[in-house]
């Protein structure tokens, strides 16, 4: 019996803003404990928040780059709990109605696919402040401590959907992970630094029999320190998990912590539900209004990240600096090129493909990249075909031209005309004595040193062959038979 996995991140990411969610103290790292406080962020009686528009301004960004739809009204909301490092009582965050909603990150499936992961929600959360032990864990200290310069610094949390396109796998987890820590740092809102707790991932775990259609109960696995051990905390869970339904023994809801050392994961804590936490709307807070100029001026000033596409299409991808700086310079036409690639091995050919063919016909029909009558998924299809070896590159040029005029998939096109190529080595060498035959002053003036008219008698055996020969074989033939 095979089974799927469900996995779903809660990632939190420490917004780059100057000062803190609700009041003006600075943010800062490695300085003496409590010297970035204030009455706000400790949590006086009697003090009142005030929201940081700045912050507001990054989470709108990112909700834009993670494609979702940012609420008009939204509003912060209390969630209760108890601890020490939490001066309130309760932390400030997001419930009913979060800054963005129903977004997506496109990453590569594991079927070689590109996949939308969905995106349930990103809110908008202050930092709690941070325990400080005299012997470096709660077990066997004589004092604990609270630092409270990291109260109050803004988190933006960013859950994941697990009813819409899940990560089913932990090489999709990883890509997720890392696809989405690159656009975040692309846009700038944070640096993402895992080391500095800039960056942090919690990971919900299930697992379900294939075809079931019900979520099974899922654990949570809270603040895992490397990308690596996220891996193996997710493998590790799933096992354990899969372990529970065939021994017929129940999975309980739980929060649980990865062992580094031992490399397995234990129980913490039952997991919190929402009514655990009591939210309800913060009343020291007005609703948030986000006005369309607002929202322009968030788009306007969404950094320009050209810098980061040129450097996948070159590090990841491995195009030719020319290629990724065409591809590169429009983000429409990247997330194109990244659709069509999704199952191409030879992508350098690809990105051929895009700036000279396709680019000279969206230019003679004046079409920008978005209205391509020639979807990335086909130009994918057509590109692939070739790299089959079942057509040639003059006939996808010309099933190319047809398929941009009429929309129509390539394979469409092949089987309506018939169109395979010449493979047998006999054709197209009887092929290349025609073309010898009808055209001796060429054949001489290539004798006597001029190469470059081997083109024109290139070019006279694809005319024969109506394209379906390869040029490169016809080039070879041809050589071979006027210099023996
Ligand atoms: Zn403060
Ligand atoms: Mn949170």
């Amino acid at each position: 019996m095979d089974w799927e996995l469900i996995v779903c991140f809660e990632v939190h990411v420490e917004l780059a803003t100057a000062t803190k969610l609700f009041c003006g103290c600075r943010i800062g790292t490695g300085l003496a404990a409590n010297s970035l406080i204030c009455p706000i962020c400790t949590g006086q009686p009697g003090t009142l928040p005030t929201l940081n528009k700045k912050a507001v301004e990054l989470a709108v960004r990112a909700g834009m780059a993670l494609n979702c739809s940012i609420n008009e009204v939204s509003r912060f909301a209390r969630k209760n709990y108890f601890y020490p490092d939490l001066p309130k009582g309760y932390q400030i965050s997001q419930y009913e109605t979060p800054f963005c909603e129903n977004g997506f990150l496109e990453i590569e499936g594991d079927g070689g696919l590109m996949r939308k992961i969905g995106i349930r929600r990103i809110h908008l959360e202050e930092d709690a402040g941070k325990l400080v032990h005299s012997s470096g864990s709660l077990e066997g200290s004589e004092n604990s401590f609270v630092d409270f310069n990291r109260s109050g610094v803004p988190l933006l949390e960013i859950v994941a959907d697990h009813n819409r396109e899940p990560i089913s796998s932990t090489t999709e987890a990883r890509r997720y992970l890392e696809r989405l820590r690159q656009v975040l740092i692309d846009i700038g809102i944070s640096e993402c630094a895992i080391e500095k707790g800039q960056f942090r991932c919690d990971v919900n775990v299930s697992v379900r029999r294939n075809g079931e259609k019900a979520f099974r109960p899922r654990t949570e696995i809270k603040n895992i320190g490397s990308f690596r051990f996220i891996n193996e905390a997710i493998e590790y869970e799933k096992q354990r998990q899969i372990e529970l339904a065939i021994k017929g023994a129940p999975c309980f809801q739980e929060t649980r912590l990865f062992d580094e050392a031992r490399r397995i994961t234990i129980p913490m804590r039952g997991k919190e539900n929402a009514p655990d936490y009591r939210y309800f709307p913060d009343p020291d807070l007005v609703e948030v209004t986000l006005g369309n100029d607002f929202l322009d001026s968030v788009r306007r000033n969404m950094p320009d990240l050209i810098q980061g596409r040129l450097s996948e299409l070159t590090c990841d991808y491995g195009l030719s600096e020319d290629d990724a700086g065409l591809i590169a310079k429009d983000r429409r036409l990247f997330e194109y090129f990244v659709r069509a690639s999704a199952r191409i091995v030879n992508r350098k050919k690809l990105a051929g493909w895009i700036t000279r063919d396709l680019f000279s016909l969206l230019k003679t029909a004046a079409l920008d990249i978005s209205a391509s009558p020639v979807s990335p998924e086909k130009l994918s299809e057509l590109v692939s075909l070739m790299e089959h070896g079942e057509l040639t590159e003059t006939m996808g040029r010309a099933v190319l031209k047809e398929m941009f005029q009429t929309s129509r998939a390539a394979t469409e096109i092949i089987e309506k005309k018939s169109m395979t190529p010449i493979t047998d080595i006999e054709a197209l060498i009887s092929v290349v004595q025609k073309v010898i035959a009808q055209n001796p002053d060429a054949v001489d003036t290539v004798r006597s040193g001029k190469k470059e008219t081997i083109n024109f008698l290139v070019g006279q055996a694809m005319r024969l062959t109506s394209g379906r020969a390869d040029a490169r074989e016809v080039r070879d033939i041809l050589i071979k038979i006027i210099f023996p």
